[in-house]
């Protein structure tokens, strides 16, 4: 799942003439340069020839949503249909509120990613994204003139599999265009990544010279692809060593370099506020989220040390990916109509380590004041643990539940998540317990 990428033609100024995050040569979707795989995309466009929909499966960082998107354009554009890039949440409310018929445009390809959440599987949105899936494969069986090009992660796929089967949707493998396994083509690109990255270092004895393809594709990369190892790395040279320890892990370096980050610099300390509203906006200060951190608007002066983590996109193109916008963030809800410019991170999986670090710190002021999606989607309670998540313990669950759910609608799908499910049954057995208890006092 990669932030929908708008190629931005102008760039927003702060009142006083200077933004704080001015664009950079590189702004890209995929951290830095797009990477260029006319094997795959020529792969896909055969494919989707001969039937209406593709499925592009891979890891976070290998290119899903580039490839996808490419396919998508070349497939188009050779043979004179439009093309539409959509994030999955938008595609279930159109199927809500419009006959299937109407929700995609004739003689028109849709690439069609964000499945389970915008950083990771949200588990209250697993029915809604089943129920989405099942309706596209509808339409594609249908209707001639539609194609459509599904971009999904590979963890997300395996989670959903036997629910997809119990639906008769069946990814085939003709239907299927895989990026996780590496080709020569990919040892090449890969190879020439890493030598643009020892390129650009002008220190002698950094980690960097000796860095080989046979290090960076020997580590334990999981859960991200290869090619956003090698541009994570080149984000800090200090992180290589970190990056190449096996026991370790790519989720782990890049989050420990934000806890040290936090703790070094002064201009990092408002990355739990960042974190918490998931963008930036350098128009509108949340006074209510920065207090909670101690964090005061002059501090978010000075951009130069985070400027290559982040980029600039239209909000009203980030707000349809927040499946909690219409619940519980009247404030995000008021800014689909807005057209100004924010910060996002380069790419979700920095969100993520930075969440990471952040909860490690304030745990309980990010369960407070932190976006709830991010929230849903990156926090299970012990013994839940997948890839992406991070751990609460039982206080904490309890702290959550109590006193940020306190005011939401009891029998909406939040329910479904296990830090809910598990406090609700917690509690049960609390209730059980003390009752037996006071029948032994009597
Ligand atoms: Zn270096």
């Amino acid at each position: 799942m990669v932030i929908i990428c708008i190629v931005l033609k102008r760039r927003r100024q702060t009142p006083n003439g200077a933004s704080r995050f001015p664009r950079t040569e590189d702004d890209d979707c995929e951290l830095g340069k797009l990477i260029e795989n006319p094997e795959y995309v020529r792969n896909g466009i055969h494919q989707l020839k001969s039937r209406n929909i593709l499925y592009v499966i891979g890891q976070l960082g290998n290119s899903v949503s580039t490839s996808g998107k490419k396919i998508t354009e070349e497939y188009a554009k050779n043979h004179i249909m439009s093309y539409e890039y959509h994030n999955y949440l938008d595609i279930s409310r159109r199927f809500s509120n419009l006959c299937s018929e109407k929700v995609f445009k004739l003689n028109c390809v849709n690439f069609i990613d964000g499945w389970g959440g915008l950083w990771n599987e949200n588990p209250c949105e697993r029915h809604d994204t089943l129920n989405t899936i099942k309706k596209v494969v509808e339409q594609s069986q249908t209707i001639e003139n539609k194609k459509f090009v599904i971009g999904i992660r590979t963890e997300i796929k395996d989670n959903l599999n036997c629910k997809l089967k119990a639906l008769v949707i069946h990814m085939k493998e003709n239907e299927s265009l895989l990026l996780d396994s590496i080709s020569t083509y990919k040892r090449q690109t890969l190879m020439e990544e890493i030598k643009l990255l020892q390129n650009s270092c002008s220190e002698r004895d950094c980690g960097c010279k000796s860095l080989n393809l046979e290090q960076v594709s020997g580590i334990h990369q999981e859960p991200i692809g290869t090619y956003l190892v090698v541009k994570l790395m080149g984000l800090d040279h200090t992180m290589i060593p970190e990056f190449l320890l096996r026991e370790v892990g790519p989720l782990k370096a890049m989050s420990n370099h934000f806890e040290r980050l936090m703790e070094r610099e002064n201009i990092w300390s408002w990355l739990p506020y960042f974190v918490c509203l998931g963008y930036y906006d350098e128009e509108e200060f949340r006074p209510e989220i920065a207090d909670g951190f101690y964090i005061s608007n002059a501090m978010l002066s000075s951009y130069e040390s985070i400027e290559k983590y982040v980029k600039r996109i239209q909000i009203q193109n980030l707000v349809p990916m927040w499946s909690t916008t219409f619940c519980c963030d009247p404030d995000v809800e008021n800014k689909e109509k807005n057209e100004r410019e924010v910060c996002v991170f380069r790419h979700n999986f920095l969100y993520i380590c930075a969440f990471h670090a952040c909860f490690k710190k304030y745990p309980k002021q990010i369960l407070l004041f932190c976006n709830l999606d991010a929230i849903l989607q990156l926090v299970r309670p012990k013994g839940y643990l997948d890839q992406l998540t991070i751990e609460a313990d039982d206080i904490e669950v309890n702290f959550f539940c109590e006193e940020r759910l306190k005011n939401l609608a009891k029998d909406n799908v939040l329910l479904e998540h296990p830090l809910i499910k598990d406090w609700k049954i917690g509690k049960k057995k609390k209730i059980k317990a003390l009752g037996q208890y006071s029948k032994m006092v009597r």
